[in-house]
């Protein structure tokens, strides 16, 4: 099962490309989670996308492509996996489109999470953290327990840089400009499968079985 998460920033695809990766037991391949390890690690390509990620600009195609590259190669991903975050230009499609040619494994369905705007800055501006294990919370909807802390493993709850006001207005920009022809892209491909992003966690995935099942896929 090959799947793509596509929407706006703050559509939810993190979340819920995590619960479809656990329920079909798929690798779960999020460009933003790599990129924000990278930076953390300083490591060369965490050092080059730094700049981009913090004004909410898109890292160079290139630098992102070879990164996917790379990871289709790994052997856990190699027949299955939920893309999210990739591709985000016309130019990432179609190199994934190659990348998938030459393995002889098509990508099976692109869900798109059709978010409106004001969904998209309310989640992104009250999102919060944990700066040790990355799981998300949100001010309002998705509180921590104790406040400012991970419920999980008590890291402090930060907000990422890129998720302040300046940052989002800009984020949803380059995903209009950049991003939203490849609905249209996917549309053509006959892949595309649509719900809406404005649902709660718990509606967007019933949603998204939905669109499972018209494909005759049961998700247990
Ligand atoms: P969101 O979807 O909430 O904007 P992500 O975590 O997917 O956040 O991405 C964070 C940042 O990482 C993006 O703003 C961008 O700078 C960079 N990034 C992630 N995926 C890509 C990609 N496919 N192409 C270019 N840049 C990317
Ligand atoms: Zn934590």
């Amino acid at each position: 099962m090959r799947i793509v998460l596509l929407g706006p920033p703050g559509a939810g695809k993190g979340t819920q490309a995590k619960v479809l990766s656990e329920r079909l037991k798929v690798r779960h391949i999020s460009t933003g989670d790599m990129l924000r390890e990278a930076v953390k690690d300083q490591t060369e390509l965490g050092i080059r996308a730094l700049t981009y990620m913090k004004a909410g600009e898109l890292v160079p195609d290139d630098i992102i492509i070879a990164l996917i590259d790379d990871t289709l190669r790994d052997t856990d991903c190699s027949q299955s996996f939920v893309l999210d975050g990739f591709p985000r230009t016309e130019r990432q499609a179609q190199a994934l489109d190659k990348l998938l040619t030459v393995r002889k494994m098509p990508l099976d369905m692109v869900l798109y999470l059709n978010t409106s705007p004001e969904v998209s800055v309310t989640r992104l501006s009250g999102r919060r953290v944990c700066a040790n294990c990355g799981i998300n919370y949100h001010i309002t909807n998705m509180q921590p327990k104790i406040d400012g802390i991970c419920d999980s493993c008590q890291g402090s709850l930060i907000q990422r840089p890129d998720d302040k006001k300046e940052t989002i207005l800009n984020r949803l920009d380059v995903y209009i400009q950049q991003t939203t022809p490849l609905i249209d892209y996917y549309q053509r491909r006959g892949l595309l499968k649509e719900c809406s992003g404005d649902l709660d966690v718990e509606a967007l995935f019933e949603a998204l079985k939905s669109l499972f099942e018209e494909k005759g896929l049961l998700i247990a």
